[in-house]
């Protein structure tokens, strides 16, 4: 039987006196028996609305279902099918206009800690040290992204997945974009970011820029080529 608290388990987090003399993590994240005492609210609703309200569709009652059964291990699994952030994703998605905004659980009540649970599982899986995921065998193709912002990052990490040897062309010192430059440490702790960068097997030289009149002409010369290539072919 699901757990029918009308409200979401609270997040721990520094008391007003204390967070008001660092600049470290407000949110202090959920101890075991809070995610599972969470994760025992979710009713895995066979529609799932929660999963289209996902940019990256996370399959989120199978993750939230073996987190209640303590079975971490295999949540992050299913996490990472869909998500090679989660432990950025769980700390500053949107959740209350994605996720939670479509959770049955909101209807009567406050949603599931979807958000809150992403987080657990992807620091209790940081906590354990575990190597990543082994790379995935290569499929003889390179690819370069330019950006390492979230979406080079996730769209590097997908392609990682399938095998492609990525290059991530980076201009500032550091990986994250948005995220290790403008997301304040009491929101976002640096060493988050840099740990879920580290987890995603990608070559990633930084203070390189890339010229974008160097990107227009590349893509100009390949659809010319096209183009002729396809004159000749009628
Ligand atoms: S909508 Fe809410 S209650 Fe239903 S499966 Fe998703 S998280 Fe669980």
């Amino acid at each position: 039987m699901p757990d029918m608290s009308p409200k979401k388990t609270p997040m721990p987090s520094q008391a007003p006196d204390v967070r008001n003399k660092n600049f470290s993590e407000v949110a202090l994240g959920y101890t075991r028996e809070m995610a599972v005492g969470e994760a025992k609210r979710c009713l895995n609703c066979k529609n799932k609305p929660c999963v289209a309200a996902c940019p990256v569709r996370i399959d989120i009652p199978a993750f939230i279902e073996r987190v209640a059964h303590e079975d971490f291990e295999e949540a992050y699994e299913v996490l990472s099918r869909s998500t090679s952030l989660p432990a950025v994703c769980g700390r500053v998605c949107p959740q209350e206009s994605q996720c939670e905004g479509k959770c049955v659980r909101g209807i009567k009540g406050e949603p599931v800690g979807i958000g809150r649970l992403e987080r657990f599982v992807a620091d209790w899986h940081r906590a354990q040290k575990s190597a990543p995921a082994a790379k995935s065998a290569p499929n003889g193709h390179k690819v370069a992204v330019i950006g390492a912002g979230p979406s080079g990052l996730t769209c590097a990490g997908d392609l990682a997945k399938m095998g492609y040897a990525v290059t991530i062309f980076e201009a500032l010192h550091l990986p994250g974009g948005v995220l290790s430059y403008g997301i304040p440490e009491f929101r976002l702790p640096k060493q988050i970011v840099q740990e879920a960068v580290s987890y995603t097997h990608l070559t990633l030289p930084t203070n390189r820029e890339v010229e974008r009149s160097w990107v227009a002409a590349c893509l100009k010369k390949k659809t010319k080529r096209e183009y002729a290539a396809k004159t000749e072919q009628k």
